[in-house]
């Protein structure tokens, strides 16, 4: 479900954020130490024929999905602009009431409400589209309510941003792209801390992972203690996910006091235990190694930056088409759908940098999981290429992706690309040097 809206763009910030492990996006730079698979060699990842048709199939449709709603957001900001409907909403909203707050909560609302029926064939397709290729079970019904909780989350925390980016920009018309910043990343670091405790259960069911599976809390113990860093039992959760998708996952979410690993129960029901010991490895390497603030740091430069560039950006346009699209100043109501425009365009061409930074700390995490899990499996190499595989298989992931795609889109390498590291990466034999452990712990 793509949410929309400022608010929705620092919420997507904050949902990018908590790192997905396994999830089947992604490519690679490639990683060092893998040579290409020679002559005959079976690839680490490769799927059966019935399969690969679908993976092929499908990766398509989500390759398309994306790039069409990236257009299509970028489209629809500049239709409504141009069709004179941000001025007639900014109307609406004045001509309603004098009270500011009234009219900055009620052309939110109205924005929200048209991009997101604008954005709902999309929407409704790739859910379609989940649903057909097994990747979703979750019911129409169930999918609806999920999208009214998003909506509602939008209207509140994007309301309250609205009103206080307008605030700024009155105080500050020259400045306001850093004034607006500070609170903009203060909000930012708030989410990613209550992210787990609120919105996360509003969406989908935690319990304490030691409640159903204490043997695997046992065991992930090992693999903790093997990282010399303490990760309580109250810091690890069982998401409920198969009530909604098939598709394994883990993830590290939270700073401080809520700081915390989720498995997926998929993972739970599909993976061994050793194979659950390396996803829950990689996730241990994003907690020891504050992938999450160093992404809160670099996400927040990046940010500052766009929101520079977006306050020249909204000048520009403004001086040449703020007459057209009857958009007087940027105090105006409706400057906010000039902002959020130049800020899409800024965020699609940012994208390859996130993803690409992104790409980095997840192969620093298949190493350091890889590490982890020494001496605790009997066979790591094995066992991730493997998992691998696995996570490959049920997220129906195209062995071969699009070059480009990978670039610009994938927050992970490439599933071929770890799964012919891990089976290639092993530091314990002679002359080789571990990343993150020392030699002869084991
Ligand atoms: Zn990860």
């Amino acid at each position: 479900m793509r949410i929309r809206g400022l608010a929705c763009l620092l919420l997507l910030l904050v949902c990018a954020v908590p790192c997905v492990s396994a999830q089947s996006s992604s490519e690679a730079s490639p990683p060092q130490q893998v040579q290409p698979s020679s002559g005959q060699e079976k690839p680490a990842y490769s799927l059966p024929p019935e399969k690969l048709g679908r993976a092929i199939a499908y990766s398509r449709i989500r390759v398309l999905l994306d790039l069409a709603g990236s257009g299509w957001g970028m489209l629809q900001l500049l239709l409504l602009l141009s069709l004179g409907v941000v001025a007639k909403m900014r109307n609406a909203a004045v001509d309603l009431s004098k009270n500011r707050w009234v009219q900055g909560f009620t052309f939110t609302l109205l924005l929200l409400a048209i991009t997101t029926v604008l954005d709902l064939p999309l929407d409704l397709y790739g859910q379609h589209a989940a649903r057909v290729y097994g990747q979703s079970v979750q019911g129409w019904g169930s999918w609806a309510w999920d999208a009214a909780k998003s909506f509602l989350l939008t209207f509140v925390f994007g309301g309250l941003l609205v009103m206080l980016l307008f605030w700024v920009i009155r105080k500050s018309p020259d400045r306001w792209w850093f004034w607006f910043w500070v609170p903009a990343m203060l909000f930012v670091l708030v989410a990613v801390f209550v992210a787990p405790v609120i919105l996360d259960p509003l969406f989908n069911k935690f319990e304490p992972l030691e409640k159903t599976n204490p043997a695997l809390v046992e065991r992930l113990e090992q693999v903790v203690a093997r990282g010399g860093i303490t990760i309580p039992p109250d810091r690890m959760f069982l998401m409920k996910a198969s009530e909604k998708v098939t598709t394994l996952n883990a993830y590290v979410t939270g700073y401080g006091a809520s700081k915390r690993v989720v498995v997926w129960d998929n993972s739970i029901n599909k993976a061994t235990p050793d194979e659950i010991s390396f996803i829950f490895g990689h996730e241990m390497g994003h907690y020891v190694l504050n992938h999450i603030p160093a992404t809160l740091l670099f996400l927040g430069v990046l940010l500052l930056v766009e929101f520079y560039l977006g306050s020249r950006g909204i000048r520009w346009l403004l001086h040449r088409l703020g007459p057209r699209w009857k958009i007087p100043s940027q105090d105006d109501w409706g400057a906010l759908v000039v902002l959020l425009l130049v800020l899409s365009v800024l965020s699609f061409f940012s994208e390859p940098i996130v993803n690409g930074y992104s790409r980095l700390h997840e192969h620093e995490a298949d190493v350091y999981g890889q590490e982890a899990i020494h001496g605790i499996v009997e066979d790591p190499q094995k066992v991730a290429q493997q998992s691998f595989q696995l996570l490959g298989e049920m997220s129906l992931t195209d062995p071969n992706p699009n070059p480009l795609v990978e670039f610009w889109t994938f927050s992970h390498p490439s599933v071929a690309s770890r799964a012919a590291f891990a089976a290639k990466y092993n530091p314990w034999i002679e002359g080789g040097h571990p990343k993150y452990f020392v030699r002869g712990t084991h």
